[in-house]
Protein backbone atom coordinates (compact mmCIF):
# COMPACT_ATOMS: atom_id res chain seq x y z
CA UNK A 1 0.00 0.00 0.00
CA UNK A 2 1.58 3.49 -0.73
CA UNK A 3 1.30 5.07 2.26
CA UNK A 4 2.72 8.11 0.37
CA UNK A 5 0.79 11.08 0.60
CA UNK A 6 -1.41 11.92 -2.35
CA UNK A 7 -0.07 13.08 -6.11
CA UNK A 8 -0.81 16.41 -6.88
CA UNK A 9 -2.52 16.85 -9.70
CA UNK A 10 0.65 18.24 -11.99
CA UNK A 11 2.26 15.02 -10.61
CA UNK A 12 -0.87 12.75 -12.44
CA UNK A 13 -1.40 14.78 -15.46
CA UNK A 14 2.67 14.12 -15.85
CA UNK A 15 2.19 10.54 -14.98
CA UNK A 16 -0.75 10.37 -17.89
CA UNK A 17 1.29 11.99 -20.48
CA UNK A 18 4.04 9.88 -19.94
CA UNK A 19 1.70 6.72 -20.51
CA UNK A 20 -0.06 8.08 -23.38
CA UNK A 21 3.44 9.14 -25.27
CA UNK A 22 4.59 4.87 -23.60
CA UNK A 23 1.01 3.98 -25.25
CA UNK A 24 1.63 5.72 -28.72
CA UNK A 25 5.40 4.58 -28.61
CA UNK A 26 4.24 0.63 -28.58
CA UNK A 27 1.21 1.35 -31.22
CA UNK A 28 4.29 2.76 -33.37
CA UNK A 29 6.26 -0.06 -32.43
CA UNK A 30 3.79 -3.25 -33.27
CA UNK A 31 1.88 -1.02 -36.08
CA UNK A 32 3.66 -3.22 -38.71
CA UNK A 33 2.10 -6.92 -36.96
CA UNK A 34 -0.97 -5.40 -36.36
CA UNK A 35 -1.43 -5.20 -40.24
CA UNK A 36 0.71 -8.18 -41.02
CA UNK A 37 -1.72 -10.29 -38.92
CA UNK A 38 -4.79 -8.90 -40.91
CA UNK A 39 -3.32 -9.36 -43.97
CA UNK A 40 -2.81 -12.60 -42.52
CA UNK A 41 -6.43 -13.24 -41.85
CA UNK A 42 -7.32 -12.04 -45.12
CA UNK A 43 -5.25 -14.80 -47.18
CA UNK A 44 -6.63 -17.18 -45.19
CA UNK A 45 -10.34 -16.18 -46.05
CA UNK A 46 -9.03 -15.83 -49.29
CA UNK A 47 -7.90 -19.55 -49.23
CA UNK A 48 -11.24 -20.80 -48.16
CA UNK A 49 -13.07 -18.81 -50.83
CA UNK A 50 -10.84 -20.23 -53.50
CA UNK A 51 -10.64 -24.12 -52.21
CA UNK A 52 -14.42 -23.39 -52.24
CA UNK A 53 -14.19 -22.90 -55.93
CA UNK A 54 -12.04 -25.24 -56.37
CA UNK A 55 -13.99 -28.01 -54.37
CA UNK A 56 -16.88 -26.29 -57.20
CA UNK A 57 -14.73 -27.12 -60.47
CA UNK A 58 -13.43 -30.20 -59.03
CA UNK A 59 -17.22 -31.78 -59.00
CA UNK A 60 -17.95 -30.34 -62.87
CA UNK A 61 -14.86 -32.12 -63.64
CA UNK A 62 -15.97 -35.26 -62.75
CA UNK A 63 -19.30 -34.80 -63.66
CA UNK A 64 -17.45 -33.78 -67.44
CA UNK A 65 -15.17 -37.00 -66.67
CA UNK A 66 -17.98 -39.25 -66.31
CA UNK A 67 -20.34 -37.61 -69.40
CA UNK A 68 -17.07 -38.35 -71.93
CA UNK A 69 -16.55 -41.95 -70.70
CA UNK A 70 -19.86 -42.81 -71.25
CA UNK A 71 -19.53 -40.90 -74.85
CA UNK A 72 -16.76 -42.92 -75.48
CA UNK A 73 -18.46 -46.13 -74.41
CA UNK A 74 -20.99 -45.26 -76.86
CA UNK A 75 -18.72 -44.28 -79.62
CA UNK A 76 -16.91 -47.84 -78.92
CA UNK A 77 -20.40 -49.57 -79.11
CA UNK A 78 -21.30 -47.73 -82.24
CA UNK A 79 -17.79 -47.62 -84.45
CA UNK A 80 -17.75 -51.79 -83.36
CA UNK A 81 -21.20 -52.93 -83.91
CA UNK A 82 -21.51 -50.81 -86.87
CA UNK A 83 -23.08 -52.60 -89.93
CA UNK A 84 -20.22 -50.73 -91.68
CA UNK A 85 -16.18 -51.24 -92.13
CA UNK A 86 -14.83 -48.26 -90.45
CA UNK A 87 -11.14 -47.83 -90.90
CA UNK A 88 -8.77 -45.20 -89.80
CA UNK A 89 -5.67 -44.85 -92.43
CA UNK A 90 -2.76 -42.79 -92.24
CA UNK A 91 -1.59 -40.60 -95.09
CA UNK A 92 1.03 -43.14 -95.83
CA UNK A 93 -1.59 -45.70 -96.43
CA UNK A 94 -1.28 -47.73 -93.32
CA UNK A 95 -3.92 -49.13 -90.71
CA UNK A 96 -4.37 -47.17 -87.60
CA UNK A 97 -7.49 -48.64 -86.06
CA UNK A 98 -10.52 -50.64 -87.77
CA UNK A 99 -14.06 -51.54 -86.50
CA UNK A 100 -14.54 -55.00 -85.75
CA UNK A 101 -16.78 -55.62 -89.14
CA UNK A 102 -13.77 -53.84 -90.69
CA UNK A 103 -11.12 -56.60 -89.90
CA UNK A 104 -13.82 -59.46 -90.89
CA UNK A 105 -13.73 -57.85 -94.16
CA UNK A 106 -9.78 -58.24 -93.89
CA UNK A 107 -10.36 -61.84 -92.15
CA UNK A 108 -8.42 -60.77 -89.02
CA UNK A 109 -8.95 -59.46 -85.98
CA UNK A 110 -8.57 -55.06 -85.29
CA UNK A 111 -6.13 -55.29 -83.33
CA UNK A 112 -3.48 -57.41 -85.39
CA UNK A 113 -4.02 -55.12 -88.61
CA UNK A 114 -2.26 -51.82 -86.98
CA UNK A 115 0.50 -50.38 -88.74
CA UNK A 116 0.13 -52.93 -91.76
CA UNK A 117 -0.32 -50.84 -95.15
CA UNK A 118 -4.18 -50.89 -96.69
CA UNK A 119 -3.33 -51.98 -99.86
CA UNK A 120 -1.78 -55.79 -98.91
CA UNK A 121 -5.42 -56.41 -98.27
CA UNK A 122 -6.52 -55.19 -101.76
CA UNK A 123 -5.90 -57.44 -104.95
CA UNK A 124 -2.69 -56.22 -106.91
CA UNK A 125 -4.84 -54.16 -109.73
CA UNK A 126 -6.58 -52.45 -107.62
CA UNK A 127 -4.01 -50.99 -106.17
CA UNK A 128 -2.75 -48.07 -107.75
CA UNK A 129 -6.30 -46.93 -108.07
CA UNK A 130 -6.25 -46.83 -104.38
CA UNK A 131 -3.18 -44.97 -103.95
CA UNK A 132 -4.66 -42.27 -106.39
CA UNK A 133 -7.85 -42.32 -103.93
CA UNK A 134 -5.81 -41.54 -100.80
CA UNK A 135 -3.85 -39.23 -102.17
CA UNK A 136 -7.02 -36.90 -103.64
CA UNK A 137 -8.48 -38.01 -99.96
CA UNK A 138 -5.01 -36.30 -98.07
CA UNK A 139 -5.87 -33.03 -100.19
CA UNK A 140 -8.99 -32.53 -98.45
CA UNK A 141 -11.68 -33.96 -101.20
CA UNK A 142 -13.76 -36.39 -99.50
CA UNK A 143 -13.98 -39.51 -102.29
CA UNK A 144 -15.62 -43.22 -103.15
CA UNK A 145 -14.06 -46.29 -104.90
CA UNK A 146 -15.01 -49.58 -105.49
CA UNK A 147 -12.53 -51.63 -104.84
CA UNK A 148 -11.56 -55.69 -104.88
CA UNK A 149 -10.63 -57.00 -101.46
CA UNK A 150 -8.05 -59.70 -101.59
CA UNK A 151 -7.58 -61.12 -98.11
CA UNK A 152 -5.12 -63.24 -97.31
CA UNK A 153 -6.32 -67.00 -97.11
CA UNK A 154 -9.92 -65.05 -98.42
CA UNK A 155 -11.89 -64.94 -101.63
CA UNK A 156 -12.17 -61.64 -103.38
CA UNK A 157 -15.01 -59.52 -102.40
CA UNK A 158 -16.31 -56.33 -104.32
CA UNK A 159 -16.53 -52.97 -101.80
CA UNK A 160 -17.32 -49.53 -102.22
CA UNK A 161 -14.88 -47.31 -99.85
CA UNK A 162 -15.82 -43.96 -99.05
CA UNK A 163 -13.27 -42.16 -97.28
CA UNK A 164 -12.58 -38.52 -95.83
CA UNK A 165 -10.38 -36.45 -93.82
CA UNK A 166 -11.06 -37.13 -90.04
CA UNK A 167 -11.61 -34.07 -88.59
CA UNK A 168 -10.39 -32.42 -85.61
CA UNK A 169 -7.56 -34.78 -85.27
CA UNK A 170 -4.13 -33.27 -84.33
CA UNK A 171 -1.93 -34.29 -87.99
CA UNK A 172 0.45 -36.62 -87.00
CA UNK A 173 4.19 -37.11 -88.25
CA UNK A 174 2.49 -39.32 -91.29
CA UNK A 175 0.21 -36.45 -92.31
CA UNK A 176 -3.67 -36.16 -91.74
CA UNK A 177 -5.82 -39.53 -90.48
CA UNK A 178 -8.39 -40.55 -93.10
CA UNK A 179 -11.46 -42.21 -92.25
CA UNK A 180 -12.57 -45.03 -95.04
CA UNK A 181 -16.49 -46.47 -94.18
CA UNK A 182 -16.20 -49.83 -95.98
CA UNK A 183 -19.98 -51.33 -97.47
CA UNK A 184 -20.12 -55.65 -98.71
CA UNK A 185 -21.62 -55.25 -102.05
CA UNK A 186 -21.11 -58.59 -103.12
CA UNK A 187 -25.24 -59.31 -103.02
CA UNK A 188 -25.65 -55.86 -104.80
CA UNK A 189 -23.18 -56.81 -107.69
CA UNK A 190 -25.15 -60.84 -107.69
CA UNK A 191 -28.46 -58.83 -107.97
CA UNK A 192 -26.79 -56.79 -110.64
CA UNK A 193 -25.43 -59.35 -112.59
CA UNK A 194 -28.65 -61.82 -112.16
CA UNK A 195 -31.34 -58.07 -113.02
CA UNK A 196 -28.67 -57.62 -116.16
CA UNK A 197 -28.96 -61.70 -116.93
CA UNK A 198 -32.79 -61.76 -116.85
CA UNK A 199 -32.72 -58.35 -119.19
CA UNK A 200 -30.67 -59.86 -121.72
CA UNK A 201 -32.74 -62.50 -121.65
CA UNK A 202 -36.06 -61.04 -121.43
CA UNK A 203 -35.01 -58.90 -124.50
CA UNK A 204 -34.19 -62.13 -126.38
CA UNK A 205 -37.54 -63.32 -125.78
CA UNK A 206 -38.98 -60.12 -126.27
CA UNK A 207 -37.14 -59.57 -129.82
CA UNK A 208 -38.12 -63.73 -130.22
CA UNK A 209 -41.50 -62.54 -130.10
CA UNK A 210 -41.04 -59.68 -131.97
CA UNK A 211 -40.07 -61.75 -135.08
CA UNK A 212 -42.50 -64.06 -134.97
CA UNK A 213 -45.24 -61.77 -134.79
CA UNK A 214 -43.59 -59.90 -137.79
CA UNK A 215 -43.56 -63.58 -139.94
CA UNK A 216 -46.65 -65.06 -138.39
CA UNK A 217 -48.70 -61.91 -140.14
CA UNK A 218 -46.64 -61.12 -142.79
CA UNK A 219 -46.95 -64.84 -143.98
CA UNK A 220 -50.56 -64.91 -143.01
CA UNK A 221 -51.51 -62.38 -145.51
CA UNK A 222 -51.33 -64.62 -148.38
CA UNK A 223 -53.05 -67.46 -147.84
CA UNK A 224 -55.74 -65.42 -145.92
CA UNK A 225 -56.03 -63.23 -149.94
CA UNK A 226 -56.64 -66.59 -151.14
CA UNK A 227 -59.29 -67.64 -149.13
CA UNK A 228 -60.94 -63.94 -148.88
CA UNK A 229 -60.34 -64.29 -153.12
CA UNK A 230 -62.23 -67.54 -152.98
CA UNK A 231 -65.07 -66.37 -150.90
CA UNK A 232 -65.81 -63.55 -152.64
CA UNK A 233 -65.81 -65.76 -155.47
CA UNK A 234 -68.62 -67.86 -154.02
CA UNK A 235 -70.41 -64.98 -153.34
CA UNK A 236 -70.65 -63.78 -156.35
CA UNK A 237 -71.25 -67.18 -158.25
CA UNK A 238 -73.47 -69.03 -155.76
CA UNK A 239 -75.00 -66.43 -153.92
CA UNK A 240 -79.01 -67.36 -154.51
CA UNK A 241 -77.92 -70.67 -156.46
CA UNK A 242 -77.79 -72.88 -153.04
CA UNK A 243 -80.23 -72.76 -150.19
CA UNK A 244 -80.79 -69.17 -147.97
CA UNK A 245 -78.59 -70.64 -145.46
CA UNK A 246 -75.77 -71.28 -147.35
CA UNK A 247 -75.96 -67.22 -148.41
CA UNK A 248 -75.89 -66.57 -144.98
CA UNK A 249 -72.92 -68.24 -144.12
CA UNK A 250 -71.09 -66.93 -147.34
CA UNK A 251 -71.98 -63.88 -145.89
CA UNK A 252 -70.62 -64.89 -141.84
CA UNK A 253 -67.54 -65.78 -143.79
CA UNK A 254 -66.88 -63.02 -146.08
CA UNK A 255 -66.80 -60.69 -142.67
CA UNK A 256 -64.54 -62.80 -140.93
CA UNK A 257 -62.43 -63.05 -143.32
CA UNK A 258 -62.14 -59.13 -143.64
CA UNK A 259 -61.97 -58.83 -139.91
CA UNK A 260 -59.22 -61.23 -139.74
CA UNK A 261 -57.43 -59.48 -142.32
CA UNK A 262 -57.36 -56.15 -140.82
CA UNK A 263 -56.66 -57.61 -137.74
CA UNK A 264 -53.47 -59.01 -139.44
CA UNK A 265 -52.09 -55.40 -141.20
CA UNK A 266 -52.41 -54.14 -137.28
CA UNK A 267 -50.39 -56.64 -135.94
CA UNK A 268 -47.69 -56.26 -138.89
CA UNK A 269 -47.69 -52.94 -138.83
CA UNK A 270 -46.96 -53.42 -134.83
CA UNK A 271 -44.56 -55.49 -134.82
CA UNK A 272 -42.80 -53.24 -137.72
CA UNK A 273 -41.91 -50.87 -135.39
CA UNK A 274 -39.80 -53.04 -133.01
CA UNK A 275 -38.04 -54.69 -135.95
CA UNK A 276 -37.34 -52.01 -138.55
CA UNK A 277 -34.61 -49.55 -137.77
CA UNK A 278 -35.89 -46.06 -137.26
CA UNK A 279 -34.74 -43.34 -139.56
CA UNK A 280 -34.49 -40.44 -137.08
CA UNK A 281 -33.97 -36.68 -138.43
CA UNK A 282 -35.41 -33.42 -137.81
CA UNK A 283 -38.54 -33.37 -140.13
CA UNK A 284 -41.79 -30.92 -140.42
CA UNK A 285 -44.56 -32.34 -138.51
CA UNK A 286 -46.93 -31.03 -140.09
CA UNK A 287 -45.79 -32.53 -143.45
CA UNK A 288 -46.80 -35.54 -141.53
CA UNK A 289 -49.95 -34.62 -140.55
CA UNK A 290 -50.78 -33.81 -144.13
CA UNK A 291 -50.49 -37.21 -145.11
CA UNK A 292 -51.68 -38.84 -142.21
CA UNK A 293 -55.14 -36.51 -143.43
CA UNK A 294 -54.56 -37.21 -146.98
CA UNK A 295 -54.99 -41.24 -146.01
CA UNK A 296 -58.01 -40.58 -143.96
CA UNK A 297 -59.73 -37.98 -146.56
CA UNK A 298 -61.99 -40.12 -147.47
CA UNK A 299 -63.50 -41.42 -143.78
CA UNK A 300 -63.65 -37.47 -142.44
CA UNK A 301 -65.71 -36.25 -145.73
CA UNK A 302 -68.08 -39.13 -145.02
CA UNK A 303 -68.12 -37.93 -141.23
CA UNK A 304 -68.58 -34.16 -142.14
CA UNK A 305 -66.01 -33.50 -140.10
CA UNK A 306 -63.95 -30.19 -139.22
CA UNK A 307 -60.37 -30.74 -138.76
CA UNK A 308 -58.39 -27.60 -137.11
CA UNK A 309 -54.92 -27.73 -137.39
CA UNK A 310 -52.62 -25.10 -135.31
CA UNK A 311 -48.71 -24.32 -136.36
CA UNK A 312 -47.18 -27.99 -136.42
CA UNK A 313 -43.62 -27.64 -135.55
CA UNK A 314 -39.88 -29.22 -136.89
CA UNK A 315 -39.24 -32.46 -134.76
CA UNK A 316 -36.86 -35.10 -134.24
CA UNK A 317 -38.36 -38.24 -135.45
CA UNK A 318 -38.90 -40.97 -137.71
CA UNK A 319 -41.43 -39.45 -140.52
CA UNK A 320 -43.14 -42.86 -141.43
CA UNK A 321 -44.13 -43.47 -137.65
CA UNK A 322 -44.82 -39.92 -137.01
CA UNK A 323 -47.41 -40.46 -140.26
CA UNK A 324 -48.50 -43.71 -138.77
CA UNK A 325 -49.34 -42.14 -135.13
CA UNK A 326 -51.23 -38.84 -136.72
CA UNK A 327 -53.50 -41.44 -138.53
CA UNK A 328 -54.10 -43.41 -135.39
CA UNK A 329 -55.07 -40.82 -133.75
CA UNK A 330 -57.42 -38.67 -136.14
CA UNK A 331 -58.74 -42.43 -137.16
CA UNK A 332 -59.78 -43.06 -133.74
CA UNK A 333 -61.42 -39.12 -133.36
CA UNK A 334 -63.04 -40.37 -136.39
CA UNK A 335 -64.25 -43.33 -135.83
CA UNK A 336 -65.15 -42.68 -131.88
CA UNK A 337 -67.56 -39.99 -133.01
CA UNK A 338 -70.33 -38.61 -130.91
CA UNK A 339 -73.68 -40.20 -132.94
CA UNK A 340 -75.29 -36.52 -132.23
CA UNK A 341 -72.80 -34.49 -133.50
CA UNK A 342 -70.18 -33.48 -136.47
CA UNK A 343 -67.05 -34.59 -135.62
CA UNK A 344 -64.54 -31.40 -134.42
CA UNK A 345 -61.17 -32.24 -134.31
CA UNK A 346 -57.97 -29.98 -132.72
CA UNK A 347 -54.65 -30.79 -133.30
CA UNK A 348 -52.13 -28.57 -131.59
CA UNK A 349 -48.11 -28.32 -130.36
CA UNK A 350 -46.57 -26.44 -127.73
CA UNK A 351 -43.27 -26.38 -126.49
CA UNK A 352 -42.55 -28.07 -122.96
CA UNK A 353 -38.75 -27.52 -122.12
CA UNK A 354 -36.95 -29.84 -124.86
CA UNK A 355 -40.24 -30.92 -125.98
CA UNK A 356 -42.91 -30.06 -127.92
CA UNK A 357 -46.44 -31.35 -126.17
CA UNK A 358 -48.52 -32.44 -129.38
CA UNK A 359 -52.38 -32.71 -128.54
CA UNK A 360 -55.19 -34.47 -130.65
CA UNK A 361 -58.52 -33.07 -129.19
CA UNK A 362 -62.15 -34.39 -130.09
CA UNK A 363 -65.67 -34.06 -129.17
CA UNK A 364 -66.50 -37.97 -129.59
CA UNK A 365 -68.57 -40.43 -126.95
CA UNK A 366 -65.45 -39.92 -124.75
CA UNK A 367 -63.79 -42.79 -122.48
CA UNK A 368 -64.45 -43.56 -118.99
CA UNK A 369 -60.97 -42.32 -116.65
CA UNK A 370 -61.43 -46.47 -115.34
CA UNK A 371 -60.37 -46.97 -118.87
CA UNK A 372 -57.34 -44.97 -119.69
CA UNK A 373 -54.52 -47.41 -118.62
CA UNK A 374 -55.71 -50.40 -120.48
CA UNK A 375 -56.28 -47.92 -123.82
CA UNK A 376 -52.60 -48.00 -124.77
CA UNK A 377 -52.32 -52.48 -123.95
CA UNK A 378 -52.28 -54.64 -127.09
CA UNK A 379 -55.75 -56.38 -128.14
CA UNK A 380 -57.33 -54.05 -125.30
CA UNK A 381 -60.97 -52.32 -126.85
CA UNK A 382 -63.16 -50.92 -124.84
CA UNK A 383 -66.37 -52.29 -125.91
CA UNK A 384 -65.12 -55.11 -128.21
CA UNK A 385 -68.59 -56.31 -128.99
CA UNK A 386 -69.99 -52.67 -130.18
CA UNK A 387 -70.75 -52.09 -133.46
CA UNK A 388 -67.28 -49.91 -134.41
CA UNK A 389 -65.07 -52.19 -135.57
CA UNK A 390 -61.71 -52.55 -134.78
CA UNK A 391 -58.71 -54.70 -133.75
CA UNK A 392 -57.17 -53.09 -130.31
CA UNK A 393 -53.74 -52.25 -131.53
CA UNK A 394 -53.79 -48.63 -133.08
CA UNK A 395 -53.25 -47.26 -129.36
CA UNK A 396 -50.50 -49.49 -128.84
CA UNK A 397 -48.85 -48.83 -131.81
CA UNK A 398 -49.03 -45.13 -130.80
CA UNK A 399 -47.13 -45.82 -127.75
CA UNK A 400 -44.67 -48.04 -129.00
CA UNK A 401 -43.81 -45.23 -131.90
CA UNK A 402 -44.00 -42.72 -129.07
CA UNK A 403 -41.76 -44.43 -126.28
CA UNK A 404 -38.82 -45.60 -129.19
CA UNK A 405 -38.69 -41.60 -129.54
CA UNK A 406 -38.41 -41.01 -126.15
CA UNK A 407 -41.88 -39.44 -125.29
CA UNK A 408 -45.24 -40.53 -123.63
CA UNK A 409 -48.37 -40.20 -124.62
CA UNK A 410 -51.34 -40.05 -122.47
CA UNK A 411 -55.20 -39.43 -122.77
CA UNK A 412 -57.69 -36.71 -120.85
CA UNK A 413 -61.47 -37.62 -121.49
CA UNK A 414 -64.74 -37.11 -120.27
CA UNK A 415 -67.14 -39.86 -121.08
CA UNK A 416 -69.98 -38.65 -123.69
CA UNK A 417 -67.78 -35.41 -124.22
CA UNK A 418 -64.89 -36.04 -126.31
CA UNK A 419 -61.43 -36.58 -125.30
CA UNK A 420 -57.78 -35.56 -126.05
CA UNK A 421 -54.95 -37.55 -126.99
CA UNK A 422 -51.18 -36.15 -125.82
CA UNK A 423 -47.48 -37.03 -126.71
CA UNK A 424 -44.19 -36.03 -126.64
CA UNK A 425 -41.34 -35.70 -129.08
CA UNK A 426 -38.35 -34.25 -128.80
CA UNK A 427 -37.75 -30.88 -130.14
CA UNK A 428 -33.68 -31.06 -130.89
CA UNK A 429 -30.89 -33.87 -130.80
P1 LIG B 1 -59.33 -49.98 -131.97
O1 LIG B 1 -59.77 -48.63 -132.39
O2 LIG B 1 -58.92 -50.84 -133.08
O3 LIG B 1 -60.29 -50.63 -131.04
P2 LIG B 1 -57.25 -48.66 -130.50
O4 LIG B 1 -56.06 -49.25 -129.80
O5 LIG B 1 -57.01 -47.62 -131.50
O6 LIG B 1 -58.01 -49.88 -131.08
O7 LIG B 1 -58.18 -48.05 -129.37
C1 LIG B 1 -58.44 -48.81 -128.20
C2 LIG B 1 -59.77 -48.40 -127.61
O8 LIG B 1 -59.67 -47.04 -127.17
C3 LIG B 1 -60.88 -48.37 -128.63
O9 LIG B 1 -61.49 -49.63 -128.65
C4 LIG B 1 -61.80 -47.29 -128.12
O10 LIG B 1 -62.71 -47.84 -127.21
C5 LIG B 1 -60.90 -46.35 -127.36
N1 LIG B 1 -60.62 -45.10 -128.09
C6 LIG B 1 -59.52 -44.84 -128.82
N2 LIG B 1 -59.56 -43.58 -129.31
C7 LIG B 1 -60.71 -43.03 -128.90
C8 LIG B 1 -61.33 -41.75 -129.06
N3 LIG B 1 -60.78 -40.77 -129.75
N4 LIG B 1 -62.53 -41.54 -128.45
C9 LIG B 1 -63.09 -42.53 -127.72
N5 LIG B 1 -62.55 -43.76 -127.52
C10 LIG B 1 -61.38 -44.01 -128.08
Amino acid sequence: MDMSSPKSRQELEAELACLRSRLHEYEARHAVELETGEAFLRTLSGIDHCQERLRAKDSALCEAQHGLQIALRRYTNLFNHSPIGYFLIDARGFLREANRLGAELLKTLPESLVGKPFVSFLEPEARPAFELHLQNVAAGNSSQIELMLKPAGGALMPIILQTSLMEGEEESVFGPLCLAAALDIQSRKEAERELAERTEQLARSNEDLERFAYVISHDLQEPLRNISNYVQMLARRYKGRLDEDADIFIGFVTEGVARLSNMIRDLLSFSRIGTQTQKIEMIDSGEALKDALANLEAAANEAGAEIHIEAMPPVLADRAQLVSLFQNLLGNALKYRHPQRKPQIRVAAKAVGKHWLFSVSDNGIGIEARQFERLFTLFQRIDPHGNIPGSGIGLAVCKRIVERHGGAIWVESTAGQGSIFHFTLEASP
